[in-house]
Formats: structure tokens, C-alpha cells, sequence
């Protein structure tokens, strides 16, 4: 329950552009009223990607102290496919989120969130190990920062769709810089998170707990789905707006294994412009914080 009585000091925050430099993303994170971000490290479309220069690294490292954003998150790029049965897919998929914990590192963050990607026709086990592998290499060439495992939707041959998958690889590779965010609207559309009752919430989290470990639940990516449970299909939705709804993310937001981890929000805004004040207050609200 520790965090429980530092509720004014909860991490609610979104998904910002950083399009226009890494310092755009912290005045859209002021504006939004976000004390934790989520940015892309470089384009999220492009298998390139440089380094910050170290001057625009220190000073959105210090804007971010100065204005109370932290932590800081980067999402990795779509075209990441660990598990791929395609050639050399998975080799340069390795390269780039290594890459970009790199550039995470030099902008202070705490991790790069990623997605595993999907197997296709390769199997699953092997693609667990596969993938392990490239992990552990990426977290041994490069000594700090984080790379965070996020669940999905479930589409295809998804990697990662299910608690039991993601604490697979997260056992194999057994490194404590290895953590989870949970997309509650991925969870919910993967059918592994369909019921948001007090219970439900309750069953769900001692699973979390049971298959990959409450501590190793770094971030949770804060989303009403718009399409139903099972559906496999991901499309976000202002928080509680779809559904979820209110009573679900309420009972969700004030469990106690979620209720101290930074939410970032990737919902699609109410003018359509991203994460925005009344969805961030629309949580503050379900979470008892005025
Ligand atoms: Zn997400």
C-alpha cells in the first residue's frame, strides 16, 4: 500500500510529439499537464537512427528535472520484429532497438518500450528463445538502461500477447534491466484482461504477479479500447470512453499492484490530437486525485 499516500505524487502522463526536437515534447507535456512522457527517439517508421547531440540530450535532461517530468519513457519503432521467420528481420530489428536504447540512455531515460513483433511461421518456442537471445545480447553490449517488454493485441502470430508469453521470455533472459508494460487496452482486446470488475482487476493482477512479477511492472500503457474483448483488433479510446469505461479503469487505477506505476496515455484525444488535459484529468479524477 505504499503508494497509497503518495497519490499526489502519481505519474500520469502521455504519449508527445517530439517531431519538432525533444524539447518540443516537454512544453506539450506542460501543456497536457503530464509529469511522465513517452517520445519516439527518432522516427518510428525510418531503420536508421542517430544519437541526440550531447548539448539538446543535457538540456531536455534538465528541462525534465526542472519541470518534474520523469520518468521518461521511449516507445521503439513499428518496424521491430525480434521473432520474425524472415531473413535478416530479426538481426536488423536487434540492431535498432539497440540503437535506440542508446539514444535512450543519452536522454536520461528510464527504458525503450518495444514490441516483440510476430513470429509468422516460425514456432512458438523457438521464437521465445529467439528472442530471449536478443535481448540478453542487446543488455550485454550495452551496460545501462532498460528495455521494457509491452503485451499485444494479439493479431496474427503477435509475440507477447499473453502474461505467459512475455514471462517466458522475461525468465529466459533473466536480467533485472528486463521489465513489462501492460497495454490495458491490448490486454483487454487480447482477451487475457476482459474483465474489469473489482474482481477481475483483482484475478488479473495476481496473474501479473504470478507470471512475471509485480516489481517488474514498470509502465502501463493507459488505453480504452474501442473494439470488444477477444477482438484481437487495436484501436485505442479516450479513457472511459470505450469498453472498458469509467468503473473499469477506476477499479484498475486504484488496485494497489497498479496504482504506483507512471500511466502513460496513448489515446486518441478529444480534438483527435493525441493524449490530452481531459483525459489526464479524467484519471486523475478515477484515481481519487484532485
Ligand atoms: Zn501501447
Amino acid at each position: 500500500m505504499k503508494n497509497q499516500k503518495n497519490k499526489s505524487n502519481k505519474r500520469i502522463g502521455g504519449h508527445v510529439s517530439a517531431s519538432g526536437g525533444f524539447l518540443t515534447a516537454i512544453r506539450e507535456a506542460k501543456r497536457i499537464g503530464a509529469n511522465t512522457i513517452q517520445i519516439f527517439g527518432a522516427s518510428p517508421v525510418r531503420w536508421s537512427a542517430l544519437l541526440p547531440d550531447s548539448e539538446t540530450a543535457k538540456k531536455f535532461i534538465s528541462e525534465c528535472k526542472i519541470n518534474d517530468i520523469n520518468p521518461v519513457f521511449l516507445h521503439a519503432p513499428y518496424l521491430i520484429n525480434l521473432a520474425s521467420p524472415k531473413g535478416n528481420m530479426p538481426r536488423i530489428s536487434e540492431a535498432l532497438l539497440e540503437r535506440h536504447l542508446e539514444i535512450a540512455n543519452e536522454l536520461g531515460a528510464f527504458g525503450v518500450i518495444f514490441h516483440i513483433g510476430s513470429r509468422g511461421t516460425r514456432p512458438q518456442k523457438e521464437s521465445e528463445h529467439l528472442v530471449a537471445k536478443e535481448l540478453s545480447d542487446i543488455l550485454g553490449r550495452i551496460k545501462e538502461g532498460r528495455l521494457i517488454i509491452e503485451n499485444s493485441a494479439g493479431a496474427g502470430n503477435l509475440v507477447g500477447d499473453s502474461l505467459e508469453e512475455v514471462g517466458s521470455i522475461m525468465k529466459l533472459v533473466n536480467n533485472p534491466r528486463l521489465g513489462f508494460c501492460l497495454d490495458t487496452a491490448h490486454a483487454f482486446e487480447a482477451g487475457i484482461f476482459a474483465d474489469f470488475s473489482k474482481k477481475g482487476v483483482d484475478n488479473f493482477a495476481k496473474m501479473l504477479n504470478d507470471k512475471i512479477g509485480a516489481d517488474n511492472l514498470w509502465a502501463i500503457h493507459l488505453n480504452d479500447s474501442k473494439t470488444p474483448a477477444g477482438s484481437n483488433k487495436d484501436r485505442h479510446e479516450n479513457i472511459g470512453k470505450g469498453l472498458i469505461g469509467e468503473e473499469g479503469f477506476s477499479n484498475f487505477l486504484n488496485h494497489p499492484i497498479f496504482n504506483g506505476v507512471p500511466a502513460i496515455l496513448e489515446v486518441p484525444g478529444y480534438d483527435d490530437n493525441g493524449p490530452d488535459k481531459k483525459n489526464i484529468e479524467t484519471v486523475k479524477r478515477l484515481s481519487g486525485i484532485d
